[in-house]
């Protein structure tokens, strides 16, 4: 059903602590991927739009950079109770725009409370290090100082969560922030900055534009926009990177991924292929950490493969909001069109599908998928090396953990991988000598809690302070060395 005009939600922006809904700019449209059905209209900043959001920043950093970080996090703790109380309406919110399943949301809004603890303990994250008598009656200190006014870009995928790898870590640093999340998805990331502006932070310490590329390049092309993060796909993290870096500004850009699952024979094969399934298909695949390459060693294929079919073929696709339901539409039709086009290129390359989930392209409206796995696949096929994100897993059988180390490394991706084995030497062999940033051992989906920092290598990552935990500290942060000798 297609709602109509008076039926439309409402996006705003927020800029200096004012929500508004401008008119007359460029608009795109939210759907609901389990229906089709028009949710919202959110309105694209321009230009002006991004210099008046970026200034606010600018006035508010004056004042936030001065108020101590005990009381700066003061708000954050106020956040996490909030989000705690508004939990599941967040999480339907989530569900409601982007298709995955209430329970994944939930543990989305989970994983985004656990972000804002994190930057609650901040005023011991920030401090330094000191030492006496470096020379003859001189001290010696490091302090960390905020560096200004930082954006946020963020992908469709998380829009719960990912802005809040950001965000807290730099408020509560003394920064400001310009938070553009995806256009695809911006109810969740508009009603979780509205609750911390409910929370009492202060007008301009974190301002919301939406909108697309260019808003984006003005944000990156703002002379008072000191340092950008961005999450999203490989080909726009490497032009935020270079454009951002070439105006002097520091950058993290994390991109695409295609990661790998190499399954030894001596693996616990039941409880491995429950990984399999919820790192391949949870969230439709549609996660940077899904596992898309599936690597069985030697006689590991006939087992694995076996119940793996049997389990995919029974897995419950639909409307993500229902009970029950494990997998959920892809976010968008043309999103929804493209995977599909990934299927019949496997099959035009060469590829043998077990499980085609064109089948299953259920629910009426809305943009489902079935999952699709493919064996006899290789590198060489785009099945094989490209980004699908999607549920589509290729299978690439090898015959030694040497082959599937190589083959891994073969990759130009190298966010995440795991390996499932019940041999410790393996697991050890293989967590040092593979290529990415993120490992799993009988974990399918490495993802790394709010305290560890979270990144990828080689195409999967551009810049050097990866996402949350420390590193974020240190993103967000200028580092200063004091000397003091007293006469
Ligand atoms: P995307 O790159 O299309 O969009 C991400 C953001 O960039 C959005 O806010 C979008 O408006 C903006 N954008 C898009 N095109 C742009 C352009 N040409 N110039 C400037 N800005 C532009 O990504 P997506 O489709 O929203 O998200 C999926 C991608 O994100 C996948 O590739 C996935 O692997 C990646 N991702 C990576 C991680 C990670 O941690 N590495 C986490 C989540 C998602």
């Amino acid at each position: 059903m297609i709602a109509t005009e008076s039926k439309l939600e409402s996006v705003s922006f927020y800029i200096n602590g004012a929500s508004e809904t401008p008119a007359g700019r460029t608009a795109g449209k939210v759907t609901n991927p389990a229906s089709g059905e028009v949710l919202a209209e959110v309105p694209f900043a321009d230009a002006a739009d991004v210099d008046r959001a970026v200034r606010s920043a600018h006035e508010a950093f004056l004042k936030w950079r001065e108020v101590p970080v005990v009381d700066r996090v003061q708000v954050l703790y106020r956040y996490k109770a909030l989000l705690e109380q508004h939990a599941a309406e967040v999480a339907a919110t989530l569900t409601r725009e982007n298709g995955k399943t209430l329970d994944d949301s939930k543990a989305e809004v989970r994983r985004m409370i656990q972000m804002v603890e994190v930057a609650c303990g901040m005023p011991s994250l920030m401090m330094g290090d000191s030492l006496n008598d470096v020379a003859a009656g001189i001290d010696c200190k490091t302090i960390r100082q905020p560096i200004g006014v930082c954006a946020g870009i963020t992908p469709f995928n998380f829009p719960a969560m990912v802005p809040l790898w950001m965000h807290p870590f730099a408020i509560a640093c003394g920064n400001t922030f310009v938070l553009k999340p995806s256009e695809k998805v911006p109810l969740t990331p508009t009603l979780a900055v509205k609750l911390l502006h409910d929370a009492g932070l202060p007008p301009g310490v974190l301002n919301l534009i939406h909108g697309d590329k260019t808003a984006v390049d003005a944000l990156l092309r703002h002379p008072l926009v000191r340092a950008v993060s961005f999450v999203g796909s490989t080909p726009v993290a490497k032009y935020i990177y270079t454009t951002a870096a070439a105006q002097g500004k520091r950058v993290q850009a994390l991109g695409g991924a295609k990661n790998h699952l190499v399954v030894m024979p001596d693996a616990d094969m039941p409880k491995t292929v429950e990984a399999i399934i919820g790192s391949a298909f949870g969230a439709a695949g549609e996660r940077c950490l899904a596992g898309s390459v599936l690597v069985p060693v030697g006689d590991a294929a006939g087992p694995l493969l076996d119940l793996l079919v049997e389990r995919t073929k029974a897995l419950a696709v639909g409307d993500g909001s229902q009970k029950g339901i494990e997998m959920g539409p892809l976010v968008t039709a043309d999103h929804a069109a493209r995977v599909e086009g990934y299927v019949e290129k496997g099959v035009a390359e060469g590829a043998t599908p077990l499980v085609d989930g064109r089948e299953r392209k259920t629910e009426k409206g809305g943009f489902f998928l079935g999952p699709t796995i493919f064996d006899n696949v290789t590198p060489e096929m785009a099945i094989g090396h490209e980004e699908i994100f999607g549920p589509v897993l290729s299978v690439m059988r090898v015959s030694t953990l040497d082959e599937a180390i190589d083959l891994v490394n073969r990759s130009a991706f190298g966010n995440a991988t795991s390996i499932f084995t019940s041999n410790g030497g393996a697991a050890r062999e293989y967590s040092s000598r593979c290529e990415a940033g993120m490992v799993g051992v009988n974990v399918g989906v490495a993802a790394p809690m709010a305290f560890f920092p979270f990144a990828g290598w080689k195409n999967s990552f551009f810049g050097d302070l990866h996402a949350h935990g420390k590193d974020a500290v240190a993103f967000y942060t200028e580092q200063k060395v004091i000397m003091s000798r007293w006469f």
